[in-house]
């Protein structure tokens, strides 16, 4: 028997059945009438659910920040396209969150999609560097916590600057790139 989402061996101790879905996310059923079930391991079902409150997190931080009802759905196609956690997105739009809101209020956009680009043209002229420091404070984190004799280095707090995207379409050329 194999996981359906890493697709390994399941020791029966770590068997979770996970009911199927259709595209409406209705209950699948079999034929005789019993529920119809994915065979997963217990750590990915929890892993899988971290990461979609993950999402829906992001999803809300960025409606309540930056658009008044919906967030444009390419705002996610070019979100997940980073290939980046959503925690730490998250985080990298707060460390920009002030100088983001200011830009913006300056500017008009002809809609949400162009709002869309922009927003996400800002965050990513600063997620390399965000997520590059923020994966060696976790290593630094890990290794002062396994060390007895830790010295806290104070010099490696993290900061970040701001990085306005020049313009709309210079984003657009980004992208196809
Ligand atoms: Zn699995």
């Amino acid at each position: 028997m194999k996981c359906y989402y890493c697709k390994n061996v399941i020791d029966p101790e770590d068997l979770e059945l996970m009911p199927k879905k259709d595209k409406q996310k209705n209950i699948k059923y079999k034929k005789d009438g019993t529920i119809d079930f994915h065979t997963c391991h217990k750590t990915c079902i929890q892993e899988k659910q971290i990461y979609k409150q993950k999402w829906e997190n992001l999803d809300n931080y960025i409606k309540e920040k930056f658009f008044n009802i919906a967030v444009p759905a390419r705002m996610y196609m070019l979100l997940k396209e980073l290939h980046i956690e959503a925690d730490i997105i998250q985080k990298c739009f707060e460390s920009i969150e002030n100088n983001l809101l200011s830009y913006i209020s300056k500017k008009v956009f002809k809609d949400d999609v162009a709002k869309a680009n922009y927003i996400f043209g800002a965050l990513k002229n600063n997620i390399n560097t965000f997520n590059e420091n923020y994966q060696k404070q976790l290593i630094n984190e890990k290794i002062k916590s396994e060390s007895e004799y830790e010295v806290i280095n104070t010099a490696n707090s993290i900061s970040f600057e701001f990085k306005a995207p020049k313009s709309i379409n210079k984003l657009t050329l980004d992208f196809l790139c």
